[in-house]
C-alpha cells in the first residue's frame, strides 16, 4: 500500500489525533460496560474488559485514522490550491488576478491624501525579450524570466507586492514610500538586471528591463494607476529601454 504524501508535520498529526481520541473513546467504553455491569449487578471480568478494548482499540483507530489522513489530505490539497490560485507557477510571482486585489486592497486601505502619496507602482517589461527565445528557444526564454523576477525580488522589500502581469511583464507596489526612495528602488531594480549576467549557451546576453512608475493620488484606483504606469512604461520604451519613467523626472541609462 502507498503512504499517502502529508504536508510536513501531517503523519505526527494523524498519529497524535488518532491516539488521543482512541484512548479517549476507550476510556469511555470501558466506563460504560463497567456502569452497565453495575446497573445490571454483574461482576466485571478480565473477559468483559478484554473484549470492550479489543472492540473500542480495534474499531476506532483505523476508522479515526484514516478518516483524519483524508481530512489532512485535503487540507493539504486545499492549500495547494490556493496557492496555484494566487502565483504565477513559473516564476513564484503573484498572479496577474491576485497582484491587481492586493494593490486595490492596499490603496482602500491606505486611505488618507498624506498615506496615498506614499504608494508607488511599478510596470516593469523586458526589453527585447522576443530576441532570447528566437535565438536560445522557449526554454532558456523561461529560465531568463526566472532569474529576472528573482532579481527584482531581491531589489524590493519584503513587504512590497510583486507580480507576473503577464508574459515578461512584472509589476510591483510599494507602499509607505516617498517617492524620491520610489525611484531608487526602481533604479535597483533597473540595474539588478543589467548588471546581472545572462550566459545562454555560454554567450553573454545583455537583459535590460525598462521601468513605467506612478503615484497615487487620494480617490485614485487601480485601473487609473496602472494606466499611468503603462503609458510611462510605453515612452521608457520609446525613449530608448533599459531606462525609468516616472512623474517629472526622467532618469536615463
Ligand atoms: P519590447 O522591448 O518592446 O518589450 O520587446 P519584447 O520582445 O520584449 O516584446 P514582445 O511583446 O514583442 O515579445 C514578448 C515575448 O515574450 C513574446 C512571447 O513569446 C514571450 N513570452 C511571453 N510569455 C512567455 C513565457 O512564459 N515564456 C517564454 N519563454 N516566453 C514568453
Ligand atoms: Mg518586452
Ligand atoms: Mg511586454
Amino acid at each position: 500500500m502507498r503512504l499517502p504524501e502529508l504536508p510536513e508535520g501531517g503523519w505526527t498529526k494523524v498519529v497524535t489525533i488518532t491516539l488521543v481520541t482512541t484512548v479517549f473513546i476507550t476510556l469511555l467504553a470501558l466506563a460504560g460496560m463497567w456502569l452497565g455491569n453495575v446497573v445490571s449487578n454483574d461482576e466485571t471480568t478480565a473477559a468483559d474488559v478484554a473484549a470492550t478494548l479489543a472492540l473500542a482499540v480495534g474499531l476506532t483507530a483505523p476508522l479515526l485514522g484514516s478518516l483524519i489522513i483524508k481530512l489532512e489530505e485535503l487540507r493539504h490539497a486545499n492549500a495547494q490550491l490556493q496557492y496555484l490560485a494566487s502565483y504565477d507557477f513559473l516564476t513564484g510571482a503573484l498572479n496577474r488576478r491576485a497582484f491587481m486585489e492586493g494593490v486595490e486592497k492596499r490603496l482602500a486601505e491606505g486611505g488618507t491624501s498624506e498615506t496615498k502619496a506614499r504608494l508607488a507602482l511599478f510596470v516593469i517589461d523586458v526589453d527585447h525579450f522576443k530576441v532570447i527565445n528566437d535565438r536560445y528557444g522557449h526554454q532558456v526564454g523561461d529560465l531568463a524570466l526566472v532569474r529576472i523576477a528573482d532579481a527584482l525580488r531581491a531589489s524590493l522589500r519584503e513587504t512590497d507586492l510583486f507580480g507576473r502581469l503577464g508574459g515578461e511583464e512584472f509589476g510591483a507596489f510599494l507602499d509607505d514610500i516617498a517617492p524620491v526612495d520610489a525611484l531608487k528602488v526602481a533604479e535597483k531594480c533597473r540595474l539588478a538586471i543589467a548588471e546581472c549576467p545572462f550566459t545562454p549557451e555560454g554567450e553573454q546576453h545583455s537583459v535590460s528591463v525598462s521601468i513605467g512608475i506612478a503615484f497615487a493620488m487620494p480617490d485614485e484606483d487601480f485601473t487609473t494607476l496602472f494606466h499611468q504606469a503603462d503609458n510611462r512604461l510605453y515612452r521608457a520604451k520609446e525613449h530608448g529601454r533599459n531606462r525609468i519613467e516616472a512623474p517629472l523626472v526622467s532618469v536615463a541609462a
